[in-house]
């Protein structure tokens, strides 16, 4: 993949549109900055932002990574080649063998046609719409879809913040609509973790204590406390910051150390929401490893939603969402896991491919 020329590529499309770098940017909602720096070759757009880019250049996302326009005979070959290098850049080493063992999987969580309408005082939005599926334990499930498709919803039905307006919703078998409202808190601290954009740590207590806090719940007695946290610390890389409050040390750290604070208390399930979201791609890749072997080695079960084709692609299993409802699934399939990423990519440019076309009925 060259850097350099997929940056003259999108310069070179955009000035056949007639647009300048700040229209581009402005239509990307990005800074013109970034624009200017793909275009020169010092930086690659993130990659939530390829699709939309594709669609205002009207190009393929394998043309944009060819860095230049693919002629319909040669397309596959070529395809194939460049997809090939951008995961080897991008995936980094094997993390996801199939866990040992696990031949008959047991369902931690169950969601059975599960929909909810949010009614305002002028309209109301099915932000989920009858939506079913399952996750065994020990798998790291991920989410995907658009803005506004409905995955912070689904997520905060699961996590017990919201209720349905239909459906049910089981975890480990237990139908959470019965957990009276006055233990939902306490279920969610005992049962979920959770690994969210932001606002992860309490900032008044060092990471230390904001482990420690978790384990608690679970009246661990203190001089368990001790050793385990340290054990995982290492783990994840994060000893040497243990005595820090949440503001002293980088968001990848902190993302990492929300980590060990949802998995210390051996939740039934973690819920990532765009955890990635706010880190830098070095950060964003460690914590995806993380996550990986919280699955590997601690047999944990992820839930996570994200729109970055990269944080997918760490994942067992995506669905993708698209106006409240799952339109797809895809599987990591064990012989072929290095072809996932590019798997994903195709099949968001077909989801996104349904809508032009019913744009295209729309709006003639
Ligand atoms: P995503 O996380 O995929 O961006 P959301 O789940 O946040 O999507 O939103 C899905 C849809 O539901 C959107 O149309 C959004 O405006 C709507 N929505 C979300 N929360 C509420 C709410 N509390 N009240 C009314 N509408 C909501
Ligand atoms: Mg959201």
């Amino acid at each position: 993949m060259n850097q350099i020329r997929i940056g003259a590529f999108i310069s070179e499309r955009r000035k056949a549109k007639g647009w300048t770098q700040s229209q581009l940017a402005e239509k990307l909602g990005i800074t013109d900055k970034a624009v200017s720096k793909w275009e020169t070759g010092r930086s690659m757009p993130d990659l939530s932002l390829f699709m939309p880019l594709c669609t205002l250049l009207g190009v393929t996302l394998n043309e944009l990574f060819a860095g230049e326009c693919i002629a319909e005979e040669k397309l596959k070959e070529k395809a194939d080649d460049v997809l090939m290098d951008v995961i080897t850049n991008w995936l980094g080493h094997d993390k996801w063998e199939l866990k040992e063992g696990d031949t008959t999987p047991r369902h931690v969580l169950d969601v059975e046609n599960v929909s909810k309408l949010y009614k305002t005082e002028h309209d109301s939005v099915l932000a989920v719409n009858d939506i079913s599926f399952q996750i065994p334990h020990g798998s790291f499930v991920g989410i995907m879809g658009a803005s506004g498709s409905g995955k912070t919803t689904l997520l905060n039905l699961i996590a017990t913040i919201d209720s349905p307006t239909n459906g049910t919703i089981r975890l480990n078998g237990k139908n959470i609509a019965d957990i009276p409202e006055e233990a939902a808190a306490e279920f969610r601290r005992r049962h979920l973790g959770f690994v969210f954009q932001e606002y992860n740590l309490l900032e008044t207590l060092t990471i230390y204590e904001n482990i420690a806090l978790a384990l608690t719940i679970k009246a661990v007695s203190k001089e368990s406390i001790h050793p385990m946290i340290q054990r995982l610390a290492e783990k994840l890389d994060i000893s040497a910051i243990l005595d820090k409050f949440p503001y002293e040390v980088s968001g990848g750290q902190r993302q990492r150390c929300a980590c060990a604070r949802a998995i210390v208390v051996n939740p039934d399930i973690i819920l990532a929401d765009e955890p990635t979201g706010a880190l830098d791609s070095h950060a964003a890749r460690q914590l995806l490893d993380t996550f990986a072997m919280l699955c590997k080695e601690y047999h944990a079960t992820i839930l996570m939603v994200t729109h970055d084709v990269m944080a997918a692609s760490y994942c067992d299993r995506i669905l993708f969402m698209k106006d409240g409802e799952i339109k797809a699934a895809l599987n990591r399939e064990q012989e072929n896991k290095h072809t996932f990423f590019a798997d994903i990519l195709k099949k968001i440019e077909w989801i996104e491919g349904e809508s032009h076309d019913v744009l295209e009925i729309v709006n003639p």
